[in-house]
Parts: C-alpha cells; sequence; structure tokens
C-alpha cells in the first residue's frame, strides 16, 4: 500500500494461519468509501471465510511471531547442515524464514528419498507447524514447460522445503537418513 496500490490481496492460507487447516485471504484498502463497497459486496453476495475458519485465522495469527521465529532458527541450522553433504549440490535461502530449496546431484535419487523421509511429509502446502517437502517439477509446477520453469530455476534436480517448528535435531537426521541412503 506504501507503493500506491489500492487493494492489496493477501493468502492467510500458509504462515499467517499456520498450521494446513484453513484456506483463507485478506482483501485490505486504505479507502473508507472503497471498503464500504467492498463490505457491501460481499456480505450481499455471501462469499465470506466461515466463522469457523475466521477463528482458525485469528488463532493461528497469535502465535505467527513465535512460529516465525522457530521456524527461521530450525532453517539457518538445516541450511548449514544441508551444504555440507556430499548429495546436495546447492542450497537456496533468503536467510528469514521456513523456506528453503535444494538441488541434489543426482535426481534420479529423488523417489527414494521422498520415500525415506519419516518426520517431514511429501505434500504440496507451506508455512504450517510441521515440516513438508515437495518436488516441484513433478507436483506444482508439473502443467508449465520444461524450458519455461528451467528459465528461472526450477529444474529436476530441485526440492523445496518448509520448514515447521519440530525439534530441529529430527529434522536434520531424519534428512541426514534420507540424503545419505
Ligand atoms: C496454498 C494452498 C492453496 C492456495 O491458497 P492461497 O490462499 O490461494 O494461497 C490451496 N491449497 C493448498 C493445499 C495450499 O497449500
Amino acid at each position: 500500500m506504501e507503493l500506491g496500490a489500492d487493494i492489496v490481496i493477501h493468502s492467510a492460507t500458509k504462515y499467517l494461519s499456520g498450521h494446513n487447516d484453513v484456506l483463507a485471504g485478506a482483501v485490505i484498502v486504505h479507502d473508507e468509501k472503497l471498503y464500504e463497497k467492498l463490505v457491501y459486496k460481499l456480505n450481499t453476495t455471501g462469499a465470506v471465510l466461515s466463522p469457523f475458519d475466521s477463528y482458525l485465522v485469528m488463532r493461528g495469527l497469535k502465535t505467527l511471531s513465535l512460529r516465525m521465529e522457530r521456524a527461521t532458527k530450525n532453517a539457518l541450522k538445516i541450511v548449514a547442515f544441508l551444504k555440507k553433504l556430499p548429495s546436495v549440490k546447492e542450497v537456496l535461502y533468503p536467510g528469514l524464514g521456513g523456506m528453503i530449496s535444494l538441488k541434489v546431484i543426482d535426481r534420479n535419487k529423488i523417489p527414494d528419498i521422498l520415500n525415506h523421509l519419516q518426520v517431514f511429509t511429501f505434500a504440496e502446502s507451506l508455512g504450517g507447524v510441521e515440516s513438508l517437502i515437495t518436488y516441484p517439477a513433478e507436483q506444482t509446477h508439473h502443467d508449465i514447460p520444461l524450458e519455461i520453469r528451467e528459465s528461472y530455476g526450477l529444474t529436476d534436480d530441485l526440492l523445496r522445503l518448509s520448514i515447521g517448528i519440530e525439534d530441529v535435531r529430527d529434522l536434520i537426521e531424519d534428512l541426514k537418513e534420507a540424503l545419505e541412503n
């Protein structure tokens, strides 16, 4: 909004709710008239979040800062661990939050790696309390032509981790077992 947007649309499904149990989003406006127009429209068409889903978002928000702190702390330790593994070619991490991408040396081992993991769940979401792993080339980005996804680094050897708030020793042990087998 500081950059001049009239309306900001923000997902609340991921970190804001934080428990992988609700689909939600927020429409944020500055202008009072626009706000009233939107509220009227939503109220009359009924395209709003249910009371229970709203409750889940509000409950999740209360622990947002704690969850982010812990996810970042865990992620930093996992990045340091992954960088030392001979089976890992590259680790991508922005330095904050729980999202890590890694490229493996041998992409043929990816099905085995995914099968071996016990603490990480092989699932597409992100931003929750539990750690998840996805294989974007075969899941979220399967529909995108190879040349296009490779042009922005989404190669067939890339795995994406969403780090949760578990004990980091369990997460590192799990990755070690899976990546070194
Ligand atoms: C992220 C996600 C969606 C989309 O939610 P948005 O609020 O649009 O970001 C839908 N389903 C699952 C399982 C997701 O992880």
